[in-house]
């Protein structure tokens, strides 16, 4: 069979804690539809890239493997730490192991670094310098690009903006197992602590999708909802207002599931009440159009970048 060459053509697989992600990608764009499966334990997961591997091959000639997964990446690719959600695959060498499977190029990222990535290069972002991109989902991620690269860190935690302290209370407890994180405050969990706070007696019953519907509604319980979402949209700004004064964002963009929820216009105007009064007119926030495809999108991108 004749393969398709496809300049760089690469292989963008993107890990997550409840689904795995592959496409091919060519020029940052998507040249075959997006498989998904459900995350199996540990290095089985590399099992589900190399049968993705093992069918395209057969059409495609790929030049490079681009891998987004949650938790930190070490430089050497070897998943280091907060990889809760997904059991055993803490201490993969996965750069390692598929390099020498495939005597490819593989780039190894963490999710939330490679989709910020994806944003400053071919999404809303693109060529923002700095960008920051928040991630607000069941948990808070981030991704923070200067001068056109990623701010890794010098221990792979660089963009772990959802443990940022946001009060010192004591009052929530955050899945690092310290208090008052943004992502204890601000995520999914968070919203959800808040829900718990406005409706003690029917909290079990309202999903976070409710909330919003009631909120917007001529309900007469909505005052508590309306609550809700201005205390959540209020943690979201203190959260970017003190990323701001580290990096001085030229453009913000949020993702995840739950910036759909985002009122933009609220956001920014909050936001810019909390800022340095000089920088009032300078909050920049817009939401990501590259959705779920990002972090695949990313790794590939970088991957094609080591070529
Ligand atoms: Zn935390």
């Amino acid at each position: 069979m004749k393969k398709t060459n496809l300049k760089k053509t690469i292989m963008g697989v993107d890990i997550g804690g409840t689904k795995i992600a592959c496409a091919l990608v060519s020029g940052g764009r998507l040249a075959t539809p997006v498989f998904t499966i459900q995350t199996p334990r540990g290095e089985k997961i590399l099992n589900v890239a190399e049968k993705f591997y093992e069918k395209v091959a057969k059409k495609y000639l790929i030049s490079g493997i681009g891998i987004s997964t949650a938790g930190m990446v070490s430089d050497e690719g070897r998943i280091v730490g907060s990889t809760g959600n997904i059991p055993g695959w803490q201490g993969t060498k996965v750069k390692e192991i598929l390099q020498k499977k495939y005597k490819l190029p593989v780039v190894v990222e963490n999710d939330a670094n490679a989709a910020a990535y994806a944003e400053y290069q071919i999404g809303s972002a693109r060529g923002a310098n700095p960008l920051l991109m928040i991630t607000l989902g069941t948990g808070i991620g981030g991704g923070v690009v200067v001068n056109g690269k990623l701010v890794r860190g010098a221990h792979f935690a660089g963009g772990e903006i959802g443990h940022i302290k946001l009060s010192y209370t004591k009052q929530r407890l955050c899945t690092c197992g310290r208090y008052d994180c943004l992502e204890a405050y601000a995520s999914g969990n968070g919203l959800y602590a808040l829900i718990k706070h406005y409706f003690p007696d029917k909290y079990k019953k309202i999903t976070t999708k409710d909330l919003f519907k009631l909120a917007k509604s001529k309900n007469k319980n909505n005052i508590f909802a309306v609550r809700v979402v201005e205390d959540w949209h209020f943690y979201i700004a203190e959260g970017i207002c003190n990323l701001f004064q580290v990096f001085d964002p030229e453009k913000i963009i949020l993702s995840g599931g739950l910036s759909e929820q985002v009122d933009l216009k609220y956001l920014k105007k909050q936001t810019a009440q909390l800022v340095l009064p000089a920088l009032k007119k300078s909050v920049y926030i817009e939401k990501s159009v590259l959705g779920n495809n990002a972090g695949l999108l990313g790794a590939a991108l970088l991957a094609g970048q080591s070529l």
